[in-house]
């Protein structure tokens, strides 16, 4: 069938509005009808080209929503008419990680830019079109059945896109990786779309203080309104001296949701012992810092990395949905901004410019 997509064929550049050949399901995929998308920032990496060895021309998203359309042999779980957040991370069932329920550390996971081993989409003249994870701005994308986890149909299924991606990944770093319990402190850096739901997650499990820490005022913002009870600008405040004021001798969890190695460094300065810093954003391919052993064995702190929020999608989706119903959880307030789909590059402005907590692309 013929799709619609936004394809990037040059990081930099403007993506080009195409019809694209899509391929029927086969043995254990589906093809889900999208209906929404976010703009995330690991597709931003791709589309400006901070994160290399991605293949091109490429549909970009990683997190969105649909409706199952086809289905092909083999599947068990989904039929047409079913409602689903995408999964970026499909479950291979067999290896060891699948098992034990990451899906996002799978050892089969498929080469960057292909479903399955394989690509589905293809422009005029036959040519490969890679996919970036899922590919969610196609109208229509076929996936693995593991990669559309159903969700309850009374549910609003434009803004459970962001299920997919940013609010599985930020809350589960709070509960899942960070570990978070009752009256531990814990700073977030980078109050964008899974900073925000980090800080949801901080709060679901009595963590206090919560401090937001952002370098954009109207960041500091949102985070208050996510439930940060504390912010610091560091533009403008002494990290380490609002940390002290506010704990007296660091925080127990640095979450740092931002690609940046100076929030890092900072995430580790301000540690208390037995503290855990989880590293969420991506910095430019290749950037490292340095690390004094000294803090780590001296003090018993941890730096750990965080994959989709050491959560299985298949078990979370549901149940972030269940708390978004029961109001424990806020997810139409994530969304700043709502882009048809040819204006995905406009979307990614607003991104790198910091303007919005999540853009929505609505097809
Ligand atoms: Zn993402
Ligand atoms: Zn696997």
């Amino acid at each position: 069938m013929l799709i619609t997509a936004p394809v990037l064929f040059q990081p930099g550049e403007r993506m080009r509005m195409l019809e694209l050949d899509l391929d029927e399901p086969r043995f254990g995929e589906v093809r889900v009808k999208m209906v929404a998308s976010g703009v995330c920032h690991s597709c931003l990496h791709a589309y400006d080209g901070s994160h290399q060895g991605i293949p091109m021309p490429i549909v970009l998203g990683d997190e969105g929503s649909g409706v199952v359309e086809a289905v092909g042999a083999g599947v068990t779980q989904l039929q047409p008419g079913d409602h689903v957040v995408i999964s970026w991370a499909p479950t291979c069932g067999a290896c060891r990680y699948c098992n034990l329920g990451y899906p996002a550390l799978c050892l089969n996971t498929p080469a960057i830019g292909m479903v399955n081993g394989d690509v589905t989409m293809f422009h005029h003249e036959g040519a490969d079109v890679y996919h970036y994870g899922p590919a969610t701005y196609g109208s229509s994308i076929v996936v693995p059945e593991s990669a559309a986890v159903k969700i309850r149909k009374d549910f609003p299924l434009e803004t459970a896109a962001l299920i997919g991606c940013s609010v599985a990944t930020g809350f589960g770093s709070a509960v899942n990786s960070a570990g978070l319990r009752a009256g531990q402190s814990v700073a977030v850096f980078g109050c964008g779309g899974v900073g925000l739901n980090a800080i949801q997650g901080a709060v679901a499990t009595g963590a206090y203080p919560i401090i937001g820490v952002d370098v954009l005022d109207s960041k500091l913002e949102l985070a208050r309104q996510f439930g940060a009870t504390h912010t610091i600008n560091t533009t403008r405040q002494d990290i380490q001296e609002e940390v002290t004021k506010l704990t007296g001798h660091g925080v127990d969890a640095t979450i740092v949701a931002v690609g940046n190695i100076k929030a890092l460094e900072q995430g580790l300065s301000i540690l208390a012992k037995q503290g855990i810093e989880v590293v969420l954003g991506l910095p430019d391919s290749g950037a490292t810092f340095p690390v004094d052993p000294w803090l780590l064995m001296g003090g018993e702190r941890r730096i750990v990395g965080s994959r989709y929020g050491t959560s299985n999608p298949l078990v979370a989706f549901p149940e972030l949905v269940e708390l978004a119903v029961a109001g424990r959880i806020k997810i139409d307030e994530l969304v700043t901004q709502r882009y048809d789909l040819d204006e995905a590059d406009e979307a990614f402005r607003s991104l790198a410019a910091g303007e919005q907590a999540r853009g929505l692309i609505v097809f």
